[in-house]
């Protein structure tokens, strides 16, 4: 672990091992089971905080077990509580919000198994299904809820449902959904709710984020694992300097070398059409079986074209942004950022695909003189993570620019 650091009031010591925590003993085994032997650093720190009824504001590398480190907290709480209730009474007692509908259903997914066999049940409240039958789940004496915040007002305004219970807020990717427009909507969330403790993770945190923390609570506790805004050492960054009109023909070139193409792979790209047009042309170029993925296509469509990938059908997946945040994807090692993003926070959550706890990934990186305002941001974080810089790129004016733009960007990026 490169650094850790924590402000707050009588901070728990970290926990090295699960049973040293007071778990339900069932947790311990689906713990086990997940295979899940030992808290990876940020939970050995954001567990026993959560447990005491802490607000976090949790900072910590892509696929460091962030989401463990909230949902063993909120099944054990659960658990507790639920253990005499009969189902009939059960109300939800914890809600968690992520910015997209493919990382809700991974976090239920993950607290299903975390919490199989115990008194606690899940409801997924996501645009693309019907809401008949979300409300429905709910109604059935659910414990947490998980959701997109777009989608939960929306059922909130339509249908009474009793959140007084829920005593647990986790804000996953927070960061993401400032950036999305969304902050009014959780803070319409958060004030239906009943002062409940927040726990709010990031892999980045900007200012904008650490402010609303401290509007929403007093006695806030800052958890930092490893280096905030910085990519994960774990993924070997390769930026290839290419023209626009080129990058096609490039990224041909890696899909069908032996030694460069590592499937499964993830391929950025900035928007939907160019997905679907990337994503035909592979499969017509090269032969290898490439599906798009991105916001237009219905949420059957995207559960069914990620469990292709994950089983191995399909070898290259052209995504837009919604896959960049916090989306566990199992096997992967190898990304490809054809069009460079917007930002370069969202750059870093991209490449952080291509690792998950730490494992080797490489990331093959796509730059050209469109992408001249990122250069500068660019160019720091390779050099401070050990990658190599292309002549273009070091040699650009752009790389170099004036303070006024520097200040711009700070301004733009929250960093
Ligand atoms: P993050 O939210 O920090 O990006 P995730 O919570 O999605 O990371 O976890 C990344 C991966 O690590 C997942 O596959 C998860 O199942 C696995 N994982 C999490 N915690 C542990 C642990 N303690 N031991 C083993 N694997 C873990
Ligand atoms: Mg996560």
């Amino acid at each position: 672990m490169l650094l850790c650091s924590r402000r707050g009031d009588l901070v728990p010591a970290p926990i090295l091992s699960f049973p040293s925590c007071n778990l339900p003993e069932k947790l311990l085994q689906n713990l086990e089971v997940a295979g899940f032997e030992m808290p990876t650093p940020v939970q050995m720190q954001a567990i026993p905080s959560a447990l005491i009824g802490q607000n976090l504001l949790v900072s910590a590398e892509t696929g460091s077990g962030k989401s463990g480190s909230f949902l063993v907290p909120i099944v054990s709480y659960c658990a507790k509580f639920n253990a005499d209730k009969p189902h009939g009474e059960r109300k939800p007692l914890a809600m968690v919000l992520t910015p997209t509908r493919e990382l809700c259903i991974q976090v239920e997914e993950q607290a299903k198994l975390l919490g199989k066999g115990l008194p606690f049940k899940t409801a997924l409240v996501v645009g693309g299904d019907a809401m008949a039958g979300q409300l429905y789940r709910i109604q059935q004496g659910i414990s947490l809820i998980v959701g997109t915040p777009g989608r939960l007002i929306d059922l909130l305004a339509k249908h009474d449902i009793e959140l007084d219970s829920v005593s647990i807020l986790v804000l996953d990717e927070v960061d993401s959904m400032l950036e999305r427009g969304f902050h009014e909507q959780v803070m319409q969330i958060f004030r239906a709710l009943s002062q409940p403790q927040v726990l709010m993770y990031s892999a980045t945190i900007p200012k904008d984020v650490q402010k609303m923390a401290n509007s929403m609570v007093k006695d806030l506790t800052i958890i930092a694992v490893g280096k905030p805004n910085k990519p994960t050492g774990a993924v070997k960054q390769v930026v290839i300097w290419v023209d626009s009109k080129q990058k096609k023909q490039k990224l041909f070139d890696i899909l069908t070398s032996k030694q460069h193409f590592k499937p499964p792979v993830v391929v950025f790209v900035s928007s939907r059409i160019g997905a679907d047009l990337l994503s035909e042309a592979i499969g017509i170029t090269t032969g290898i079986k490439a599906v798009s993925i991105h916001g237009e296509k219905s949420m059957k469509e995207r559960r069914e074209i990620l469990k292709s990938f994950l089983v191995g059908e399909v070898l290259v997946i052209v995504a837009t942004g919604v896959l960049g945040r916090g989306i566990d994807l199992l096997h992967v090692k190898q990304v490809i950022v054809f069009d460079m993003p917007n930002s370069i926070k969202e750059y870093v959550h991209q490449i952080g695909r291509a690792s998950r706890l730490g494992e080797e990934g490489s990331a093959m990186v796509f730059v050209n003189e469109e992408n001249k305002n990122l250069f500068r941001d660019l160019v720091q974080i390779l050099k401070s993570s050990g990658a190599a810089v292309p002549r273009e790129l070091a040699n650009s004016r752009y790389t170099f620019g004036s303070s006024t733009n520097k200040g711009e960007k700070k301004r733009k990026y929250g960093f």
